[in-house]
């Protein structure tokens, strides 16, 4: 089946429900069994039965099975947030005594969550260079058990070889994370390039309307899926039905709106690069761009979110970097991407490193480009250039 059949048909079955088309929503805590014998019986596969709200309904199921599929890993597990995934994913990989291994480039919750969870409960974290590919291998420890990847990486775009650090990591004996948010499950396939455990803040794209919270982890095989939801159900993690339904809903379109999130964004990043009041472009899918031969070899398309480093203003960096901000008026100026309208924040003061420093002498904006008109959103930015002018005086 092509994928365009498939994100139409993944983990849809209307003869279980009166032939609706869409999986309805389940708004569920207890789940009632006709006899001791069942209740028992659910209790054993509560995994993969419906046996209590919090554990799982068909709204959430068929969420993580349509997922999976597109995905082409084993199982998934459903959770509230993309921040809920990777703390499930890490705390059901690792343990007190072990090494982890976090690219510099995470985004900046996935640092916090290491520096101020995982530390107190034993787990130690060193960053890595994100562009190190097999030169993991020199830092590898005999304890390291997760190398955790994200590409490209937050705020800063860098890409990773992962496949070099895939077979680096396994060889030294690690399983290999990825938060693979920015390419969906469409336009990267984590498990053919050596990931085990991939990671969707499904809230962006997959929700893809800026109306819900959600949070995928999808297992390379049935054994990750057990270990890993063992740990997220002993936490309490869950979905609520109405959520996983926007997830589901918005999941079926989100080929055609990456279709057109990327000939915006590409058309973008190639107007910003040829003009004189940008440094630089962040973003892969440029054949400028330093990670446009790793984009190009593993990656099948790229998204809507991209960096901007503006032409150096010295001491007026940051008063022209927010006069360019304020003067946007069809890119909103606020957290998350991945819905349908265009955004903006400031990228400078937000980057964090501490294996690597990232230059840029000129500030940094990250730029979400939605599906409007792409000559309307050029005329946009077209008038925030001006205010940066004029800030820079
Ligand atoms: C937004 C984001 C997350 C966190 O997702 P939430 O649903 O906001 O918790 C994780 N990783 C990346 C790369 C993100 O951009």
């Amino acid at each position: 089946m092509n994928e365009d059949t498939r994100i139409v048909h993944a983990g849809r079955h209307p003869s279980h429900f009166h032939g609706a088309v869409n999986t309805p929503v389940y708004r569920c805590s207890t789940i009632l069994s006709e006899s001791v014998a069942e209740l028992k019986e659910k209790v054993r596969n509560k995994f993969d039965m419906v046996d209590y709200g919090r554990l799982g309904t068909p709204s959430t199921m068929d969420l993580e099975a349509a997922v999976a599929e597109l995905e082409g890993g084993a199982r998934a597990i459903a959770t509230s947030s993309g921040l809920a995934a990777i703390a499930g994913c890490l705390t059901g990989l690792l343990a007190a005594g072990d090494h982890l291994l976090m690219t510099d480039s995470a985004y900046f919750p996935t640092r916090k969550f290491c520096d101020e969870v995982l530390a107190r409960f034993g787990v130690e974290t060193t960053y890595y260079d994100p562009l190190i590919g097999a030169g993991i291998a020199d830092l590898m420890r005999e304890n390291t058990k997760v190398v955790f990847t994200e590409a490209p990486g937050s705020l800063t775009f860098e890409m990773q070889d992962i496949p070099a650090i895939a077979e680096a990591a396994h060889a030294g004996g690690a399983l290999v994370a990825m938060d693979n948010t920015w390419a969906t499950p469409l336009f990267f396939k984590p498990f053919a390039h050596g990931v085990d455990v991939s990671i969707h803040a499904g809230t962006k794209y997959i929700v893809g309307h800026s109306d819900a919270m959600v949070g995928l982890i999808v297992c390379k095989t049935p054994e990750l899926f057990t270990r890993i939801k063992t740990t997220t159900a002993n936490f309490g993690y869950s979905l609520s039905g109405d959520d996983a339904f926007l997830a589901l809903r918005g999941l079926r379109t989100m080929k055609v709106r990456l279709k057109h999130h990327q000939e915006s964004a590409l058309e973008i990043a190639k107007w910003l690069h040829a003009r004189p009041d940008v440094a630089r472009v962040l973003y892969p899918a440029l054949p400028e761009d330093p990670g446009h031969a790793i984009w190009k070899r593993d990656f099948t398309g790229a998204s809507g979110l991209m960096g901007v480093e503006l032409a150096p203003a010295g001491d007026k960096n940051i008063p022209a970097m927010n006069a360019f901000l304020d003067a946007l008026k069809l890119f909103g100026l606020g957290y998350s991407w991945g819905g349908f309208e265009s955004l903006a924040i400031p990228a400078t003061g937000a980057i964090q490193r501490t294996a690597t420093t990232f230059q840029a002498e000129g500030p940094v904006v990250r730029l979400h480009v939605g599906l409007e008109d792409v000559d309307d959103l050029k005329a946009d930015l077209e008038s925030a250039f001006a205010a940066y002018r004029t800030a820079i005086g």
